[in-house]
């Protein structure tokens, strides 16, 4: 595909040539786990083992390094399979600066396992470029950002992060899975590797697992993470990157639309008396609204609330909806909502009143409608 092409453009044909065999303008899905080879394993057509790497799995990173502007690109089995891959190439000693509001398996990660491969995580506020940069030591390997961060849809200034790791001989990795390449390109913005739950937007209709690292270089850090992910066996199935595929060919449509009802969503909530926070970049009382409108085209499907009655009127108004689906997880055509603390475990981080609403497809004024009734509920 020529890389001059626009992105909806892309995401439709990327990694989509017709099969050369007999034409099929859909992709196949080849699920054969071993490829012919010669006598002495002369390689026929490219492939030798499944685990080693596959034509449908080839498809999905070819179509996920176009979009994010990367070099080339690796899927895995999950988004955490992804984050771990990415992290595990660190040498031993290695310090990584996270959020301080991040997806809570980054969180389990920092503190159960890194530590056990000598990997160090400590967290730092990503909204303030200067707190970062005080942050950083010789010891520091890689600044981690998520930017919209989950829940709080927190914005860090990706420009400003590159500058950093870079000054240091750090690499930048960035989290871009609330964002989606449709509305954020990291590598652009100077990431090294960006990462994606394609369970969530790419995927987009909640029926596929999977995670991929984009790297904007194919380098070494590329060779040892494709190494690697042959030799652990991390790997995504052919069928999940067919789905995966098949979900990235509608992923800018979908984000226009989501994005579109989440405005409608964020501004119905924040003209409620019984709100008391609406976290969502686009609102223009967003702490960082204005890096957001620098460094997005739009705002994201995802918006979190608080209430003054906090933990109570909460779930009472998640209790009350009935377009909007109590379940975790975002990203997908139907609209969730998640009282984010009570699936946090024993320790919880999310502010206790805090809701999570990923907002999907359906029409606007049907949304807005059940969130009255979210509202109602309250008095
Ligand atoms: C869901 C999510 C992940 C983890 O991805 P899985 O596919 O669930 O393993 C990582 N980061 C963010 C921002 C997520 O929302």
């Amino acid at each position: 595909m020529r890389p001059e092409l626009h992105l909806e453009t892309l995401a439709v044909h990327a990694g989509g040539e017709a099969d050369a065999h007999n034409g099929s303008v859909a992709p196949p899905l080849h699920l054969s786990t071993t490829f012919k080879h010669g006598p002495a394993a002369e390689r026929l057509a490219g492939y030798e083992y499944q685990r080693e790497g596959n034509p449908t799995q080839d498809r999905l990173e070819t179509a996920l390094a176009a979009l994010d502007g990367g070099d080339a690109a690796l899927a895995y089995g999950s988004g955490m399979a992804a984050m771990t891959a990415a992290l595990e190439c660190l040498p031993a000693g290695s310090e990584v600066l996270i959020p301080e509001d991040c997806y809570a398996g980054l969180r389990s990660l920092g503190a159960e396992f890194l530590p056990e491969r000598g990997v160090t995580v400590r967290r730092v506020d990503q909204c303030d470029a200067a707190a970062v940069a005080a942050a950083m030591t010789p010891a520091v390997r890689m600044i981690w950002a998520e930017t919209p961060s989950n829940p709080q849809l927190r914005i860090a200034d990706l420009a400003a992060l590159s500058a950093i790791a870079k000054q240091h001989g750090a690499l930048l990795a960035v989290d871009n899975t609330f964002a989606t390449p449709a509305l954020q390109r990291p590598i652009a913005l100077g990431a090294d590797v960006v990462m994606h739950s394609t369970t969530k937007y790419m995927g987009g209709h909640s029926d596929v697992m999977g995670g991929a690292l984009v790297f904007a270089k194919r380098d070494a850090l590329f060779e040892k993470a494709a190494h690697r992910r042959h030799i652990t066996g991390n790997i995504l199935a052919p069928f999940s990157a067919w789905l995966t595929l098949r979900g990235l060919r509608s992923l800018p449509a979908r984000m226009a639309w989501h994005c579109a009802n989440a405005r409608r969503v964020a501004e119905f909530l924040a003209s409620q008396p019984a709100v008391e926070t609406v976290y969502w970049p686009g609102l223009p009382t967003h702490r960082n609204h204005a890096i957001a409108a620098r460094q997005m085209s739009d705002f994201g499907g995802m918006v979190s609330v608080t209430f003054k009655g906090g933990r109570e009127a909460a779930l009472a108004f998640a209790g009350a909806v009935e377009v909007f689906t109590n379940a975790t997880s975002l990203g997908g055509v139907e609209s969730l909502i998640e009282h984010r603390a009570s699936v946090e475990g024993p320790n919880p981080v999310s502010p206790p009143g805090l809701l999570r609403l990923s907002v999907g497809l359906e029409h606007g004024d049907d949304l807005v409608a059940d969130l009255q009734h979210g509202i109602d509920a309250l008095r």
